[in-house]
């Protein structure tokens, strides 16, 4: 399947996986596994799936009667932060021109509303409890003043900001060895399963601290899972998702 993007007109992108993580020459956001790149040696060109097959127009539901247009750049000079995760916007974004408003492509993919087993999150553009990655409550280093959006569960035990969440991807990738060979095959699916099945995230002290118990393993299993949901959805990576719900049914 090749195609061709606006934004590197001269050449077909081809759908690919590989391994290791890539940064994506649309969106300027990293990215692991599946991406489309284009086949000449000399371009490295790689690009999101959700980069790769925009709308020219689209709205979300966190936005009510929201227009956001897809651009290959930021408009206008001023620095513009993602109000999906709060970090810069250096390329292809959804811009709404009405409100200023911006979102990545992959974050624009981001539901309003996710249900993960049995509990329901929803984004909120603040979080009233602190965040389970960071322990904090505003996201650090947020110097544009932008907080970015947090999956907060309907029971008020979950909080997890978007961009923590998308930060715990790369760093459960940074151990893993990789190999720059093609892995557009089945190998590839299954060495890059086990490496998303082997993220180290940093619950196991949470599951100490709380004296285990059935609680705090349901708490660590909804965490577990939310998070390859997440990753599934903002990489879109059918995959990532086939996995999650094989995950899901082990689990149970
Ligand atoms: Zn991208
Ligand atoms: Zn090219
Ligand atoms: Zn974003
Ligand atoms: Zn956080």
């Amino acid at each position: 399947m090749e195609e061709i993007h606006a934004g590197h007109p001269d050449h077909k992108l081809m759908s690919k996986i590989y391994k290791k993580p890539y940064t994506c020459d649309g969106c300027k956001e990293s990215g692991i596994g599946s991406r489309h790149r284009c086949e000449c040696e000399d371009c490295d060109y790689d690009l999101h799936k959700h980069c790769m097959f925009y709308k020219t127009t689209t709205s979300h539901d966190f936005f009510p009667n929201s227009a956001f247009k897809f651009l290959l750049y930021p408009p206008g000079q001023d620095k513009r932060w993602c109000d999906g995760c709060g970090k810069p916007v250096r390329g292809f974004v959804y811009h709404c021109e009405e409100k200023g408003w911006d979102l990545h492509p992959c974050c624009m993919n981001l539901p309003n509303k996710l249900k993960v087993d049995n509990v329901k999150f929803k984004l909120h553009d603040k979080v009233l409890k602190k965040c389970f990655w960071c322990k904090r409550r505003r996201l650090e280093g947020s110097v544009s003043g932008i907080r970015g959006w947090s999956y907060v569960s309907k029971c008020d035990k979950y909080h997890f900001h978007v961009n923590c969440s998308s930060e715990m991807m790369l760093q459960g990738w940074k151990n893993e060895s990789y190999s720059n060979n093609d892995y557009n095959d089945q190998t590839a699916s299954d060495s890059l399963a086990l490496a998303l099945e082997n993220l180290e995230l940093p619950i196991q002290g949470r599951s100490r601290g709380n004296g285990g118990g059935s609680s705090s393993d349901k708490f660590i299993r909804i965490v577990k899972m939310f998070f390859k949901v997440f990753v599934g959805i903002l990489l879109g990576d059918p995959f990532t998702i086939t996995l999650t719900c094989l995950v899901a049914e082990l689990i149970r």
